[in-house]
């Protein structure tokens, strides 16, 4: 077996975004607006998604991820997860959210069998929180508080290093997540939706911040893995918190261990966030469901999963990352 195929074998977890709207209006990732939840043709339905869920688990896959734009603007996602739950094979279902919409739907979707969730929380300054992100902090805060009487094995905090924006709001991260024994994750940006954010001046590498806490703390590197994604685990022995970097521009060597594919919310397969590629599933989901269509194209795209992203190469992003499940 050749690398290339071992790289693609391991291939196991699938991001499925369930609507490329959102509730906030991020700089970074200038999702489409959102005025309260409408159907749309080009939407997959829960049934089109848990097709295809069924197809990907038969190929191997064990591990996936509701993610858009804001899931949580689309009614029955506790639905959505108990389904893929009890889909036979199926390891882990998890939930990436703005956190807005958590304190309601907490309870539901750890009763649905939930297994882990990560919040964005680019900053903890309300005024700086709602510059960044268009929202407000203080339901972010209470959905982050609702879970935590939950007992989810695994949340996870996500902030989006942007240099001038938040880089004072770093600090009060870490003693924010502390205190309540949360990982918190730093994310670099990325050339998504849009280059025009990438600009020097926004541009906060992963690298920077962590010889900068190195220079202040002990930061041990947690060995294995503490999630399916790209970011490295060190525990600052001091502070006594658990930090991740996600640097898809810094670290060489970020797309070595890369196991994810992506479906976004139109019903396209997109192996790589970094690389336009996409196949279309739609056709094998509608007017009815045919399987081996989407096994095929299951394995045509797996086939053609780039070995590395195109971010540092000029990369044009063509759809915005709320639509591909970022
Ligand atoms: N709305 C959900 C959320 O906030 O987690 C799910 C979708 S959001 C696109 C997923 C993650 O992508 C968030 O952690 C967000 O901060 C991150 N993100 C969005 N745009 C980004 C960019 N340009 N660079 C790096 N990360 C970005």
């Amino acid at each position: 077996m050749s690398c290339q195929d071992s790289f693609r074998r391991s291939v196991h977890y699938l991001r499925i975004s369930v609507t490329d709207r959102c509730n906030e209006r991020c700089l970074y990732c200038f999702p489409r607006e959102f005025s309260g939840w409408r159907e749309q043709e080009d939407l997959l339905s829960y049934e089109e998604i848990l097709a295809t869920v069924a197809v990907a688990v038969d190929l191997g896959f064990t591990d996936f991820r509701i993610t858009g734009g804001e899931p949580l603007v689309r009614p029955g996602v506790p639905h959505l997860v108990r389904e893929i739950v009890r889909t036979p094979g199926v390891r882990s279902v998890k939930l990436s959210s703005n956190g807005t919409r958590l304190a309601g739907l907490a309870v539901p979707l750890r009763e649905a069998g939930l297994a882990g969730i990560n919040i964005s929380l680019d900053a903890l300054d309300p005024k700086r929180y709602y510059e960044i992100t268009g929202g407000h902090l203080a339901p972010v805060l209470e959905g982050i508080e609702a879970i935590r009487g939950l007992d989810f094995p695994s949340i996870k905090l996500n902030a989006v290093l942007l240099r001038h924006r938040n880089e004072d709001q770093i600090d009060p991260l870490l003693a924010f997540a502390a205190e309540r024994q949360l990982i918190l994750r730093f994310i670099e940006l990325m050339p998504v939706t849009s280059r025009e954010v990438l600009r020097p001046e926004n541009f906060l590498p992963a690298s920077e911040v962590r010889q900068k806490l190195e220079s202040q703390d002990r930061l041990e590197p947690i060995e294995g893995s503490l999630g399916f994604g790209p970011a490295r685990y060190f525990r600052m022995e001091r502070r006594g918190v658990t930090v991740g970097f996600i640097g898809a521009l810094s670290d060489l060597h970020f797309c070595e261990q890369c196991n994810k594919m992506r479906l976004t919310a139109d019903g396209r397969l997109r192996p790589c966030l970094g690389n336009q590629m996409e196949v279309d599933l739609r056709p094998f989901l509608r007017p009815a469901i045919d399987r081996e269509g989407l096994r095929a194209a299951f394995l045509d795209t797996l086939r053609r999963k780039p070995l590395e992203h195109s971010f540092r190469d000029y990369y044009e992003p063509e759809r915005a990352m709320t639509a591909l499940g970022g």
